[in-house]
């Protein structure tokens, strides 16, 4: 029997616009974002500041007929922290229902056990450089897959020996995706890199491509 899915369930989002990925194992790909609106962390380094407040609420019937304009079945829940919206399982279970692979980028200070087994989880372990390192939600990290992959946005050295050592105590290596993402214009992204590579850390190392395509200021991209 088909799921009943509560379309007239609503959430506040800050954006929704079509672009290219700039982040993850999906990085390059054309991709739907719908930014939510409010976040209960302040990174010191948030890029995304003005979904902190503001935008409107949208039905969820009224989302899927806004993003069916884009010719892209890639959709990311972002924000803000997607996790926050009490109606966040109502548009996955929509989105899943037509056929969209659905991705989550959350600050992972959330539980995420609830969301559905098919959504794939791009959660942040928040290092001390982001001011919020107290926050990370640690019982997130044994229930990552696979296809799942955690985030570790380095400011500097200190961050990046932290990461290293949360991946060795929750050894994340057998199991999901390690992203390793210096913050932009701030950490040298070769510093970084070569900190991968004398380490042998089986991360991948990402930039955010979008910031390179478009001015890094730039909103909706
Ligand atoms: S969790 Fe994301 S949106 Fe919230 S303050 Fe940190 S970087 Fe900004």
């Amino acid at each position: 029997m088909a799921q009943q899915i509560d379309t007239d369930a609503s959430l506040r989002l800050s954006e929704m616009f079509f672009s290219i990925q700039g982040e993850s194992t999906y990085a390059g790909l054309p991709c739907i974002f719908i930014r939510t609106t409010g976040c209960d962390l302040r990174c010191t380094w948030c890029d995304t500041a003005y979904a902190f407040s503001g935008g409107r609420r949208w039905r969820v019937a009224e989302i899927m007929e806004h993003i069916a304009r884009w010719p892209c079945r890639l959709v990311e829940l972002t924000g803000g922290e997607p996790m926050l919206q009490k109606n966040i399982h109502a548009l996955i279970a929509a989105l899943l229902e037509q056929d969209y692979t659905v991705l989550i980028e959350t600050g992972g200070h959330r539980d995420i056990r609830g969301l559905d087994e098919r959504v794939i989880r791009i959660m942040d372990v928040k290092c001390p450089g982001s001011g919020e390192h107290e926050k990370v939600f640690w019982d997130n990290l044994p229930a990552l897959r696979p296809v799942d992959q955690v985030k570790f946005v380095i400011t500097g050295r200190a961050d990046y020996d932290w990461a290293k050592q949360v991946i060795e105590k929750y050894e994340l290596t057998a199991g999901p995706e390690i992203l390793f993402s210096p913050v932009f214009a701030t950490m040298d992204a070769r510093e970084l890199a070569e900190w991968i590579l004398a380490d042998g850390i089986k991360a991948r190392m990402q930039l955010q491509l979008h910031k390179f395509i478009w001015h890094p200021d730039t909103r909706g991209v």
